[in-house]
């Protein structure tokens, strides 16, 4: 039944002159124009032979052309699949192999190898539409979105997102972020992950707000989209407010609303610098594939560095005690997953006998409350029986001034089970030797032994996926 009337069209349809949609160089959609043009994609969808329910896969850079193309299949009832632009064709088959995509839209048809059908993301190769489609019919239960985890603890997972969980997850951001119709989004994340898709697509529809799409992340373009075009909003991962703080462009940030940080940590220095060259008090938030978004520093109160602060309206969290002392934090709600897509293996580990979902992050509470991760289980090092974060040792190595960054894992050791090993990316005009020696005491004033680096490893960069996460599994001492 249509249980869901315009759930993704409700809040922009009441006022259809307001543009929804724009680019840097000044393209504009309104959301009239959107509403009619997501109605003839998804009537092409229907003349190409796609049901509801069938799936699309979708990996394309950043367009206007794109998010019409997204929209439609979510109006139309159709799953989408999205696939990192990286991927070459072999990825892309590893995961058409997956999800069975009935179509896929690609912005570079030589990454199509063997897939079955390809469009680009204009959808001009379908056949041209006879007549309209029945649009805005799915239920909560469908599923809309099938999202592929990043990967950083193992093979990646496919998570199938329903229009419930979707919606659950945009209005508790958008109730806690205080979106409003006024905002305008500047969006540079990738379009193939949760962050850039339900957070921030699904946000800017269900708040009826704007979004300045541009093609990716660079400083000058974040600095643009906020003087030019008055963007009130921006989302970024840590590895963007880095290269924001190193350079001219940092100011700029002043002029939004409001700045989200998400993805992966943001480090307590790095929030602090940020708010010393602009003002900008980062707020942080917590979140993941299998959940969206879980946790939120406040709009009002202390954004507290370091910390994700508190459960967004509608979802429950606990800390599971673990053996070794440490809590894995789990967690329960609408926004949350019923199970893997073809992985009773993953849904076996990954939900506690009463349901709720391990998430495999290791969280301290504070004692007003405030959410700190220190890390993931399977991350955690253990040494002569000591827990030892990965996520503490790399902040103190990062702080250190001839240091440009720096990841720490365990390397498997006879005597201790495992010890601390770090890949340090040594900043400019520092020889090695030196900065080990310089390194040693560095730890040995801010760190208990047992934390201590005592394997040192020199790299050029840290191994890092799109959305900043360090890729540990590539760094073996
Ligand atoms: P996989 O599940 O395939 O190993 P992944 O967990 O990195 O990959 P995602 O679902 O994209 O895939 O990322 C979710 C994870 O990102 C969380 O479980 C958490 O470890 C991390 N994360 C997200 N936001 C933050 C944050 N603010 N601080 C620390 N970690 C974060
Ligand atoms: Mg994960």
């Amino acid at each position: 039944g249509r249980t869901l009337p315009g759930a993704w069209t409700a809040a922009w349809a009441a006022d259809p002159d307001r543009t929804v949609l724009s680019t840097l160089d000044g393209a504009a959609m309104s959301a009239a124009e959107l509403a009619e043009r997501t109605a003839i994609a998804a009537a092409r969808y229907a003349a190409a032979g796609l049901a509801p329910g069938d799936r699309v896969l979708i990996s394309a850079g950043p367009s206007l052309d794109l998010v019409v193309a997204y929209v439609a299949a979510l109006r139309y009832g159709l799953a989408v699949v999205p696939a990192n632009t990286a991927y070459t064709a072999r990825e892309l088959a590893g995961i058409a192999a997956d999800a069975a995509p009935a179509l896929a839209v690609l912005d570079d048809p030589a990454r199509a190898g063997e897939l079955p059908r390809v469009t680009g993301p204009d959808l001009a190769g379908l056949p041209t539409p006879a007549a309209d489609v029945a649009l805005d019919e799915a239920a909560p239960r469908d599923v809309a979105l099938i999202v592929y985890t990043s990967g950083t603890t193992g093979l990646p997972k496919g998570v199938p997102l329903t229009h419930g969980n979707l919606l659950a997850s945009a209005h508790a951001v958008r109730i806690a972020w205080r979106w409003e119709p006024d905002d305008r989004l500047a969006l540079c994340l990738p379009l193939f992950h949760v962050h850039g898709l339900g957070v921030g697509l699904h946000g800017t529809l269900t708040a009826g707000a704007s979004a300045l799409v541009l093609p990716g992340f660079d400083p000058a373009g974040v600095a643009a989209a906020i003087r030019d075009h008055r963007a009130t909003l921006f989302f970024g991962v840590p590895t963007m407010y880095h290269r924001l703080a190193e350079s001219e462009h940092l100011a700029a940030l002043a002029g939004l609303r409001l700045a989200v940080s998400g993805s992966a940590p943001l480090p307590a220095d790095l929030h602090e610098a940020v708010a010393a060259g602009s003002g900008q008090h980062v707020l942080e938030r917590y979140g993941m594939t299998e959940t969206i978004m879980l946790v939120s520093n406040p709009y009002d109160g202390e954004r507290r560095p370091g910390t994700v602060g508190f459960p967004l309206p509608g979802v429950a969290v606990r800390l599971a005690p673990r053996p070794g002392g440490t809590a894995e934090i789990e967690v329960a709600g609408p926004n949350v997953i019923a199970g893997y897509r073809n992985r009773p293996d993953a849904d076996a580990a990954a939900f506690a006998p009463d349901g709720w979902f391990r998430t495999g992050d290791l969280g301290v509470l504070d004692p007003d409350g405030y959410l700190r991760i220190s890390g993931r289980a399977k991350e955690l090092i253990i040494t002569g029986g000591y827990n030892v974060y990965p996520r503490e040792v790399e902040e103190v190595l990062r702080a250190h001034p001839g240091v440009a960054d720096a990841a720490v894992v365990g390397a498997a050791s006879a005597e201790w089970g495992e010890t601390v090993a770090a890949f340090v990316v040594a900043g400019d005009a520092v020889d090695a030797a030196t900065l080990e020696r310089d390194l040693v005491a560095w730890c040995a004033d801010r760190l208990a032994p047992y934390k201590r680096p005592r394997l040192w490893r020199w790299i050029d960069a840290v191994p890092r996926n799109a959305l900043g996460k360090i890729l540990r599994h590539e760094l073996v001492a």
